[in-house]
């Protein structure tokens, strides 16, 4: 597989969100910046999910500097998360009315020639490769869970009541365990971090057709939320579409 040898690794990114055609506000928050991409999406239900997301974007969205990150990304993403988890926890007690806020994320930060993944609930991250689309991050969540114990088909796990209920979430809790991958991207590899109103509303093979068919990543994003609407969009849909490019140093 070819890399980037001498050569500096940028990602062209673009996102775009929408309320969907179901809810009156917006919970879901993203960031589409030099090395730091992220997806959050405030857990339904709770009060102030939208805090929740837009702190956890915020401590990302810090790692966001013009000079490459120097330390382990792991590292740093592990950190600027465990960060937003004290803070969502310090302003659940400090306000009644943001007891309980919880946000899922899914962010990439672009690190050298290496990427770092962090994981936290049922926004995803995908990755087309040659044309196949690989699902990079496991939900965390109770269908998916049936879903690994034989109980539930994927395709029972897509339309059951509970699809939504996630078994874990930043939300100030002491146990909390982000996902935390590297990886080592390659030339024309293309990233997709989703809420799910995304990933409920369209099928894999759905996706997989837009992200090979249109090139610009604004425009694929905006194809993306389309569909979701199309398809009814009950829930906030929020997409973020980044194309992995080689550029002299
Ligand atoms: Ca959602």
């Amino acid at each position: 597989m070819a890399r980037c040898y001498g050569m500096n690794l940028i990602l062209n990114a673009a996102t775009v969100t929408d309320v969907g055609l179901v809810r009156t506000n917006n919970e879901d928050c993203a960031h589409a910046g030099r090395r730091v991409f992220a997806v959050a999406d405030g857990v339904g239900g709770l009060p102030a999910g939208e805090l929740a997301s837009a702190i956890v974007v915020r401590a990302l969205a810090e790692l966001d500097g013009d000079e490459p990150a120097q330390a382990d990304p792991l590292a740093l993403l592990r950190r600027a998360v465990e960060s937003a988890n004290r803070q969502i926890r310090e302003a659940s007690a400090a306000n009644p009315a943001h007891e309980g806020m919880a946000t899922t994320v899914t962010a990439l930060l672009l690190a050298g020639d290496q990427i770092g993944l962090v994981h936290v609930g049922d926004s995803r991250c995908y990755r087309l490769r040659d044309g196949e689309l690989a699902q990079l991050t496991r939900d965390d969540t109770f269908v998916q869970e049936l879903v690994e114990h034989g109980l539930l088909t994927a395709a029972q796990a897509r339309t059951h009541p509970r699809r939504s209920l996630v078994t874990q979430a930043v939300q100030g809790d002491d146990d909390l365990l982000p996902t935390l991958l590297l990886l080592t991207p390659c030339p024309a590899d293309r990233f997709l971090l989703c809420s799910d109103g995304l990933s409920d509303a369209v099928t894999d093979e759905a996706i997989a057709g837009v992200l090979r068919e249109v090139t610009d990543p604004q425009k694929c994003a905006e194809r993306l939320v389309r569909l979701a609407l199309v398809a009814g969009a009950a829930d906030n849909v929020t997409v973020l579409v980044a194309d992995v490019r080689c550029e002299p140093s």
